[in-house]
């Protein structure tokens, strides 16, 4: 099995469009420490020929175009077999309306997420004769047809921003999701957000190979702190990395490769040779950059 991050930054990207803090500053003026990274997501092969997407997001196209592993053989051909999404945020999905234009492949989504993309009609650009949307049952194991075993985790987090009225009301609480795929005995789990690393939590991750997790804030003020928002961490269905609480602490000592991604334009981690990236350095994990091969 092998995993390409086609992006490592979360909602918005680094830099982002309207942020001028002193990170996405940085990013813009081409500081070498300050590497631009495209919104999350992870392509997965096992056969090296036929992909699987884990989220689309609104990057996708350049995504493509940056790694030639994505690229046609053929006049209408994509390496692009199937896309499993994981959340409902924008960048989840947007994504899937650069995969319109005649290609055949297949969705894989809890229902709750298959709802969303039926109540917004723009999803219809993708032909139902070509796409097809496969609903998964969260944790049940299923075959994807390209070698690989898909099981969607429920995680700990919140429904997409957009969704938040509607939500209050209803008592759906699973609305983010984590992919562990299995293949050639082994196992990868992809985790772009989770809201808290609960013993349930690290017990689910604890077998994974291969972890790529939710990177997005270091410290759960750090949006507040960098004046580009009034939100915590918490409050955006986001566990921080550092703390008693955080993800580093709590999922420090376990086996395997443990990879952060879906990092916000905040995060100090982001930056080579920042103290923070050495902190997470120095508890085993690994920080997402786009173009990252994993094997
Ligand atoms: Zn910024």
């Amino acid at each position: 099995m092998r995993c390409l991050v086609l992006g490592s930054a979360a909602g918005g990207g680094f830099p982002q469009w309207n942020c001028g803090c002193a990170l996405c500053g940085l990013a813009r003026a081409g500081d070498p420490r300050a590497r631009p990274r495209t919104q999350v997501g992870v392509a997965v092969t096992e056969d090296g020929e036929r992909w699987l997407l884990v989220g689309a997001s609104p990057d996708l196209r350049q995504q493509m175009l940056d790694n030639p592993a994505m690229a046609p053989v053929s006049p209408r051909h994509s390496p692009v077999a199937a896309v499993v999404l994981v959340s409902a945020d924008v960048d989840g999905v947007a994504g899937l309306l650069v995969l319109r234009e005649q290609q055949r492949l297949r969705v894989f989504a809890p229902e709750p997420i298959l709802r969303i993309l039926e109540e917004n009609r723009i999803f219809a650009a993708l032909d139902p004769a070509l796409v097809e949307r496969v609903a998964v049952v969260p944790g049940v194991a299923l075959d994807t047809g390209l070698g690989i075993t898909l099981t969607l985790l429920e995680m700990p987090g919140k429904v997409p921003l957009y969704h938040e009225d509607r939500a209050a009301a209803s008592a759906e609480q699973a609305a983010t999701y984590a992919a562990r795929l299995e293949a050639g005995g082994r196992t990868a789990i992809i985790a772009p957000a989770c809201a808290e690393v609960t013993a349930s939590v690290q017990q689910t991750l604890a077998g994974a190979d291969l972890l790529f997790f939710d990177g997005t804030l270091f410290t759960d003020d750090e949006m507040i702190r960098a004046g580009v928002s009034q939100k915590t961490g918490r409050r955006m269905g986001h566990v921080c990395v550092s703390g008693p609480e955080g993800s580093m602490a709590r999922l420090a000592g376990q086996p395997g490769r443990r990879i952060y991604f879906h990092i916000n334009n905040t995060n100090p981690m982001l930056l080579d040779g920042s103290p923070e990236r050495a902190a997470v350095q120095e508890a085993g994990f690994e920080v997402a950059y786009d173009g990252m091969e994993v094997l």
